[in-house]
């Protein structure tokens, strides 16, 4: 049986994977159909946050010095 890869998002500036829904008031007055997310590390928010397995986020981490 295959397992199905664990996608996990992935802030693109720490690495981190303390990424939630940045829920606004801001955003909804904006009439903002998009979803943004925030990183709970850095901060750093934005619609794209890339989407890792655990593979490839031990990678992402690798290649960080
Ligand atoms: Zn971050």
């Amino acid at each position: 049986m295959m397992t199905p890869m664990e996608l996990v998002k992935v802030c693109p500036k720490c690495f981190s994977t303390n990424v939630g829904l940045d829920i606004s008031l801001k955003s909804y007055a904006q009439g903002s159909f998009f979803n943004l997310h925030k990183c709970g590390d850095c901060g750093y928010v934005g619609l794209v946050f890339p989407e890792v397995d655990k593979e490839g986020l031990k990678k992402l981490r690798g290649r960080k010095k």
